[in-house]
């Protein structure tokens, strides 16, 4: 079979520890026997972002607005411990929230959905795709410990020297708490921006839920802002695609999630969507098998694996034990930008390849060939458990009978 063509260059940022291992593997086996693979390559593990003053991340990410799709490792995150094993320069902040700064996105997480990997709730048939608004709110709160009786207000300035406004959050008789939060229209319009295109982009329905019947003013800000987006920009090429806008309060939400099938996206403010994309994560089985994607309101998309660098089984892999790593999304993360590329480039064969590659992988799967971690969930009797290289391998092999 000749090799598929890549006109434009995927972005690809390689990353850390276990899932670099996988990167290099899922490269070698399933995707360069294939493609003649044209990746923009950035080298974002730990090391080589210390030697770059972190400079690496912040180019990946202007790449990733020059050729609109990348594709990115798990990457490890400095703490002290990581100050001392890399012999570190600074404490470098998170990749994923330098990148995020620069594209200014939305992460999306969705499940990958397997038969005999069954999800907690029985009635859920597709994925829920969860959407998380990942600025202010209690993340960027100020906040404050009252010692006794006193009065706490909130003050407002205007810039332009016009009247102040203030109104009084608590007349304290003892002591408490106080906190204050904040938002801002520009962010909240390229949150909304974003599920809407990816809604479109994913021909899913949207949900968005808050709680604006108790707060009035902040959460009914948000609804307000997506309606209006929703009536001026998105209602046609919703009717259109045949997808739906639907607000609800969170609780109705909550509700309704658990007796719904899925195969929906659920736009969250950025507490809700920390809280429930756990819970969903986990009632799908596996953070192993979670993809992860940044949609830019700008149209730029970035692929990832949901879960980290897997460091316990590098530690293993280090010390020459064999390992059983899922490398699901980071495959998935792989045939997401691919198709990405393919759609854009009006490359079909690229489109269609990732798509086999993604069915190969479900296929092996479902015939009983698995790592560890899903072995230990799988309703499927006697399962074969496979090493992380093995397990690719099946993969590799599923895939040849489907070209
Ligand atoms: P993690 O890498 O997600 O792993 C936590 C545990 O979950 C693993 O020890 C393993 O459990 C299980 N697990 C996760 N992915 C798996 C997979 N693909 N296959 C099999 N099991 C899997 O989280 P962490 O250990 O807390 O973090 C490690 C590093 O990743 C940290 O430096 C953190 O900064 C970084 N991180 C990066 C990202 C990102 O780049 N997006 C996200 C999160 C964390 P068992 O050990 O029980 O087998
Ligand atoms: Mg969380």
């Amino acid at each position: 079979m000749e090799k598929i063509k890549m006109t434009t260059p995927l972005v690809e940022m390689d990353g850390d520890e276990m899932t670099r291992i996988l990167w290099q593997i899922i490269k070698d086996e399933l995707l360069t026997p294939y493609i003649d693979l044209k990746t923009e390559y950035y080298d974002l593990g730990l090391k080589h972002r210390d030697e770059t003053g972190d400079q690496v991340t912040i180019d990946s990410a202007e790449a990733t607005k020059k050729y609109g799709v990348a594709v990115k490792c798990a990457t490890i995150t400095p703490n002290a411990a990581r100050m001392t094993e890399y012999d570190l320069h600074e404490m470098w902040k998170s990749p994923n929230g330098t990148i995020r700064a620069i594209l200014d996105g939305t992460v999306f997480r969705a499940p990958i959905v397997v038969k005999g990997i069954e999800p907690c709730v029985k009635n859920w048939k597709k994925p829920i795709t969860i959407a998380r608004h990942a600025y202010g709110d209690v993340y960027k709160n100020v906040e404050m410990q009252i010692p006794g009786p006193g009065t706490v207000k909130l003050i407002y300035t205007p810039a332009d020297g016009s009247e102040p406004q203030e109104v009084t959050v608590h007349e304290y008789k003892g002591a408490g708490v106080c906190q204050g939060q904040h938002n801002l229209d520009d962010s909240i319009t390229s949150f909304a921006a974003s599920c809407f295109e990816y809604a479109l982009d994913t021909k899913q329905d949207l949900w968005f839920s808050s709680k604006d019947t108790i707060s009035k003013k902040y959460d009914h800000r948000f609804k307000d802002i997506f309606a209006d987006l929703y009536e001026t920009k998105y209602k046609e090429k919703f009717e259109a695609a045949g997808i739906t806008y639907f607000y609800t309060l969170i609780d109705d939400a909550v509700a309704r999630i658990m007796k719904a099938e899925g195969g929906f996206i659920w736009a969250c403010k950025n507490y809700d969507g920390d809280v429930m994309s756990d819970m969903i994560s986990s009632a799908f089985g596996s953070l192993a098998m979670m993809t992860s994607v940044l949609v830019s309101p700008h149209g730029y998309y970035e692929y990832e694996a949901a879960h980290g660098t897997v460091q316990r089984h590098y530690y293993k892999h280090l010390a020459g034990e064999e390992t059983s790593t899922n490398s699901v999304a980071t495959i998935f993360a792989w045939t997401g930008a691919l198709k990405k590329r393919g759609e854009m480039d009006h490359n079909e064969a690229l489109s269609s390849f990732a798509e086999k590659l993604e069915k190969a992988t479900i296929d092996t799967i479902e015939s009983g060939k698995m790592t560890k971690d899903l072995a230990i969930i799988t309703t499927m009797e006697n399962p074969t458990v496979l090493n992380s290289r093995d397990f690719i391998l099946a993969i590799r092999e599923t895939l040849e009978k489907s070209l």
